[in-house]
């Protein structure tokens, strides 16, 4: 559909993901004719900039993308810059005064975006001050897109949505979840639905398990302090991890309205099997990196601005299980880490072995079993692997794999992840933002497992920096009788 006109109001317009996620991502709509001719951005922050020093700010940060020097000029020129101070009335005064003339200027229909790139504790005064200074009073649309963490926890998630709640409805607040921006995120529901050959087998009696794997090669770099207050589980699994479940694992919604999808979503955390204090350590593992083998990187401990005795996880797995008719016994598992030896995120749904074995094959005794594999980043696309005869006249197998991958150009012609948020946002789509269920019950979900955590501390560090994770990862499959499919 048609993008239509709107004022986006940019909080954090200084910072580091404006610089690299939003203005590019803001180019390339406008680039391909995705922003409506009348689009304005207003960035505010605290620095003291003009128009002038903010314009050559966004031209920067797309320069690269471009040698069209007119196209980025004209494209600039719908940049204005507040200095700002987020608790101060008078702030939004000016602020108010600006968007109405860009209002006027650009015929925007009063519909305005209002993007908080900035710590969550601001979103509430902002939000606030949106309502009482009048920014969110216009014919058009006022929509509050915000970035994550969402809290740290159930009640401090509470607390944040209590106080944007009391100036946006649910269905204006856009809470994003970059994953759910990726193009293989969303194809999920693709793969799942549109095609015969999967959807039928989607469940206990086809799928004997799924394991989704989010790796990095990093480790924390300069964010330790932050890290610390986080940690895997709050950073990763809470959101990220924990939407791929969703999607992988809700039943097929009645349309593809982002009503109809969120609340199969919100059904499927609702059947996820509640762990206890007691359980958690059977479901899930936790892991910190320490030195690697041959020196070479520093353990966690070591790191910047980290506690050297801290009881942070930079990894975790577990087991995710569904209480209902199509999951019932089928383990979803999860893991993350940093400094493993792949960055990787990829999905692998493991079928279920057929009921005897008519083929010999000479190396191995046992057939694979069929794997349908997502790859989700930084490779885009999808494997199937099978098992076909191999040449000859004996009766034996090969295993082949069938490989979809995005291809150089389609990757390069891939929208980012936050060009399609921001594209969804403003034409009003929230299917691939997270709903205040879900994020309500993903954190009771974590909130039994950090606690537990909390309680007893780790035998850190449990695995070498450049390797896989701690040994107990592989433990906690293998006594289901499965193990880890390799990272590449
Ligand atoms: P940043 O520290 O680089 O930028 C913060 C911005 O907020 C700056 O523009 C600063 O001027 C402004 N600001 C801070 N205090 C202010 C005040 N009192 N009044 C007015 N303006 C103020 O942060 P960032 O990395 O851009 O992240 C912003 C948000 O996005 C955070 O919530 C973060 O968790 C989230 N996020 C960032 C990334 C990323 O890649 N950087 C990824 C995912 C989520």
């Amino acid at each position: 559909s048609e993008t239509p006109s709107a004022l986006t109001i940019l909080f954090g317009a200084t910072g580091d993901l404006a610089k690299r996620k939003l203005y590019p991502s803001l180019y390339r709509l406008y680039r391909k004719g995705h922003l409506a001719s009348g689009f304005a951005v207003i960035g505010t922050a605290r620095r003291e900039w003009d128009n002038d020093i903010f314009r050559e700010h966004v031209k920067k940060s797309v320069i690269e993308l471009t040698t069209d020097q007119d196209q980025i000029e004209e494209f600039i020129s719908h940049f204005y810059y507040l200095p700002h101070d987020v608790s101060d009335s008078n702030s939004y005064i000016e602020l108010r005064t600006l968007a109405n003339e860009l209002d006027n200027r650009y015929s925007l229909g009063g519909n305005r975006l209002f993007y908080l790139a900035m710590a969550p504790e601001f979103f509430g005064t902002i939000a606030d001050h949106l309502k009482q200074d009048n920014l969110t009073d216009t014919e058009g649309f006022g929509r509050l897109v915000i970035e994550k963490p969402f809290g740290h926890d159930l009640p401090s998630a509470q607390e944040l949505n209590a106080q944007i709640r009391r100036s946006f409805d649910e269905k204006d607040i856009y809470r994003i979840d970059h994953y759910l921006g990726k193009e293989m995120v969303q194809n999920i529901e693709s793969i799942r639905f549109a095609n015969a050959l999967f959807e039928p087998l989607w469940n206990n009696r086809y799928i004997s398990n799924i394991q989704i794997t989010s790796s990095e090669t990093l480790g924390v770099e300069e964010r330790g302090g932050y890290y610390e207050t986080s940690g895997a589980l709050k950073d990763m699994v809470q959101n990220h991890m924990l939407q791929m479940v969703s999607l992988l694992a809700m039943e097929p919604p009645i349309s593809l309205q982002d009503d109809d999808i969120r609340s199969e979503k919100v059904r499927a955390f609702r059947s996820m099997r509640p762990l206890t204090l007691e359980t958690v350590n059977e479901y899930f593992v936790r892991g910190q990196y320490g030195p690697g083998e041959n020196g070479d990187m520093l353990g966690y401990r070591e790191e910047l601005n980290v506690n050297p005795e801290s009881n942070t996880e930079t990894y975790v797995a577990g087991k995710v299980m569904f209480d209902n008719f199509r999951w019932a016994g089928v383990p979803f598992y999860i893991r993350t880490g940093k400094r493993m030896p792949l960055k990787s995120t990829k999905i692998v749904v493991q079928f279920k072995d057929i009921p005897m074995n008519l083929y010999y094959r000479p190396d191995e005794q046992e057939l694979e079993p069929n794997l349908l594999v997502i790859h989700i980043q930084p490779e885009e696309g999808i494997t199937l692997h099978l098992n076909a005869k191999r040449a000859g006249h004996q009766l034996e197998t090969n295993p082949v794999k069938l490989s979809y991958a995005n291809s150089g150009t389609d990757i390069m012609n891939t929208p980012e992840a936050y060009e399609k948020l921001i594209h969804d946002a403003m034409r009003g789509d929230s299917t691939n933002f997270t709903h205040w269920d879900e994020v309500a019950l993903s954190w009771s979900f974590v909130d039994v497992i950090a606690e537990a955590w909390r309680n007893e501390k780790a035998a850190y560090p449990n695995y070498p920096a450049g390797t896989t994770g701690p040994k107990a990862a592989d433990e906690l499959l293998e006594q289901d009788g499965f193990f880890w499919w390799p990272l590449d």
